[in-house]
């Protein structure tokens, strides 16, 4: 059977507001980042498995368990469900600790390599999206093509960079089309 692509998101900083210095803990402290609800339709229309790949060492830290976690998750499915009609076609998380020495903790690529056997992912024509280095340290090592979300002027080993999931969507498809709003109006920017 063809091997599919597969996109590879990141989820703190890139779906959610990224809480700095803390962990989202439950459901009344994640905070959607709008550009998922175009974005992640767009990519299902393009052909991509969409899959979260998240360090949660808040659990490790015992500031939150695993049930948590998948009660947050489930919750956010639900919303992108109801808000774009999609949601993730798969969720990967590391609970471990920095010190661990697993190889799902990003900069690894475990949870990436993870996805892919689960999936039928084709690496090379697969994406890490992410707006720390280390989820595109963790791309390298899976090898896979890599995006980084991250200020003009950021230094990356990323492939491309863009500001925004949306700026770093349009430069993804950049090279072979163009990107279509709802009603099928083209677009060449933001919408
Ligand atoms: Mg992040
Ligand atoms: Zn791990």
């Amino acid at each position: 059977m063809r091997k599919k692509k597969g996109i590879f998101l990141d989820r703190d900083g890139v779906v959610n507001r990224r809480r700095v210095g803390d962990y989202v803990k439950m459901w009344e402290e994640f905070e959607f980042l709008p550009d998922i609800f175009d974005v992640l339709p767009k990519m299902h229309e393009a052909g991509y498995v969409v899959i979260l790949v998240t360090n949660q060492r808040g659990i490790a830290l015992q500031l939150m368990t695993e049930d948590d976690l998948s009660a947050i998750h489930e919750a956010m499915q639900g919303e992108l469900a109801r808000r774009s009609g999609h949601k993730f076609d798969g969720i990967f998380y590391c609970p471990h600790d920095n010190d661990s020495g697993c190889d799902c903790r990003k900069p690894r690529g475990g949870m990436i390599l993870q996805g892919a056997e689960e999936f039928n992912l084709e690496l090379k024509e697969s994406w890490m999206i992410g707006d720390s280095e280390t989820d595109i340290e963790a791309g390298i090592e899976a090898k896979c093509k890599t995006a980084r979300i991250a200020e003009e002027g950021t230094p990356t080993k990323g492939m491309i960079r863009g500001s925004d999931l949306y700026e770093v969507w349009t430069s993804i498809v950049g090279g072979r089309g163009v990107i279509q709003d709802s009603k099928g109006k083209i677009q060449n920017g933001r919408m």
